[in-house]
C-alpha cells in the first residue's frame, strides 16, 4: 500500500522570531522534515496542540504503520471533550527539508484560542504535532485552493491569518503574471518584508482599531473598479458549509483573471460578492474562510 499523502511530524520548537506586533514566526524541527512537502503556496498543515495538563494523544499517528486520516480523526473525534486536543487549521510559510525546518507564522490574537495562546507561551524545545504533506507518498496532497489555470493578472486579498499564504503565493509567481495583493493588517507593526517580482504589488493595510474589512473592502472595491468589466454579475447566495465557513476553490478552466480571498468569514463573503458585483466569474474566485468571528475553529 502506498504512503498517505499526509503524516504527523512530531517537531520540536527551534526559532521564535517575532516578525510584527501580532506576528509570531515558529520554527520547528524534526528529522523526517526532511520529507515534508514543498508545494508551498497556500499549503494547509494541522497542527494538534498540548491540552492543558501538557498530553498530546498518540491516536495511533506515530504507529508503524500509522494510523489513516479516517482512523485517527475517528478516534479524536471520539475522545472526550475534555480530553480532545485541539486540532488547529494554519499555513505552512516556509519549508528547508535540507536543514529538517518548516516555519508556521501565527498571528497572536490573544488568549482565547488555544492556538493563539500556544504560540503567545512557545519555548524554545516545546513539542508541536504537525500533520502536513509528505514528499514520499505517491498520492497528492489536497492541501492547497491556489488553482490560477494559467491566469496572467491575479487579484489577492486577506486578512493577517492570510498573509503567510499570500506572501508564499507571491514569491512563487512567474514575470509574465501581474497582480495586485492587498492585506488587512491589525497595525502599521505588522507590515511584513515581502520579495516579490516588479509586476505585482502589495497592499498593507493597516485596520488600526476598526472592524474587521474597514480597510480591505474598499481597497478591493478601487481595485474591481478598475479592473473588471462592470458587467453586473448575479450576486451569489452562498450555501455556507455545514459549520458555516465559507469555502470554495474552483479548479480546472483556463481563465484571464483569478482572485483568492481568505480571512474571517464574513469579510470572505462580502469581498466575494462584491467582486461577483462587478463581473467577475463565480469560478474565477477562490474564497476560504480561515476563522469566524466568535467562533472556535471546528466549533
Ligand atoms: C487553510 C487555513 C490556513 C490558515 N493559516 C493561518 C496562518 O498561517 N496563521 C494564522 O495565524 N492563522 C491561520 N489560519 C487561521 C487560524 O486557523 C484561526 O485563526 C484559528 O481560529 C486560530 O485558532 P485559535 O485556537 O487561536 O482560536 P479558536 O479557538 O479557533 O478561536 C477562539 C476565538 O478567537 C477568535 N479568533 C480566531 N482567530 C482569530 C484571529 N486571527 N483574530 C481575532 N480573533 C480570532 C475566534 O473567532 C474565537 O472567538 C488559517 C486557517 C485556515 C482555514
Amino acid at each position: 500500500m502506498s504512503r498517505p499523502s499526509s503524516s504527523a511530524f512530531r517537531t520540536r520548537v527551534t526559532g521564535l522570531n517575532a516578525l510584527g506586533t501580532h506576528v509570531l514566526r515558529v520554527t520547528v524541527t524534526h528529522p523526517d522534515l526532511e520529507h515534508f512537502g514543498t508545494v508551498g503556496l497556500d499549503t494547509r498543515i494541522k497542527l494538534l496542540l498540548p491540552r492543558a495538563d501538557g498530553v498530546v494523544p498518540g491516536l495511533g499517528l506515530f504507529d508503524d504503520p500509522p494510523a489513516t486520516i479516517g482512523e485517527w480523526y475517528g478516534r479524536w473525534r471520539a475522545l472526550p471533550d475534555d480530553e480532545r486536543n485541539p486540532l488547529r487549521t494554519y499555513t505552512v510559510r516556509n519549508v528547508r527539508p535540507e536543514a529538517r525546518e518548516i516555519d508556521i507564522d501565527f498571528v497572536l490574537h490573544g488568549t482565547s484560542g488555544p492556538a493563539s495562546a500556544w504560540a503567545q507561551d512557545a519555548q524554545i524545545g516545546d513539542e508541536l504535532v504537525v500533520l502536513g504533506p509528505d514528499a514520499r507518498s505517491d498520492e497528492p496532497y489536497r492541501g492547497t485552493a491556489w488553482h490560477p489555470e494559467g491566469a496572467r493578472r491575479v487579484m489577492l486579498a486577506g486578512d493577517e491569518t492570510a498573509a503567510p499564504a499570500i506572501l508564499a503565493i507571491l514569491e512563487s509567481l512567474p514575470d509574465d503574471v501581474a497582480g495586485d495583493a492587498f492585506i488587512e493588517v491589525p497595525d502599521c507593526g505588522d507590515i511584513l518584508e515581502a520579495t516579490v517580482h516588479p509586476g505585482l504589488e502589495v497592499h498593507w493595510l493597516p485596520r488600526a482599531e476598526r472592524e474587521c474589512g474597514a480597510a480591505l473592502l474598499p481597497a478591493v472595491e478601487r481595485w474591481a473598479e478598475a479592473h473588471l468589466s462592470a458587467r453586473g454579475g448575479r450576486v451569489a447566495e452562498e450555501d455556507p458549509t455545514s459549520d458555516g465557513i465559507l469555502w470554495e476553490e474552483p479548479e480546472g478552466a483556463p481563465r484571464e483573471t483569478y482572485a483568492w480571498i481568505a480571512g474571517e468569514s464574513g469579510v470572505v463573503r462580502d469581498l466575494r460578492r462584491l467582486l461577483v458585483a462587478h463581473g467577475i466569474d463565480k469560478a474565477d474566485v477562490a474564497f476560504m474562510g480561515y476563522w469566524r468571528r466568535g467562533h472556535a475553529e471546528g466549533a
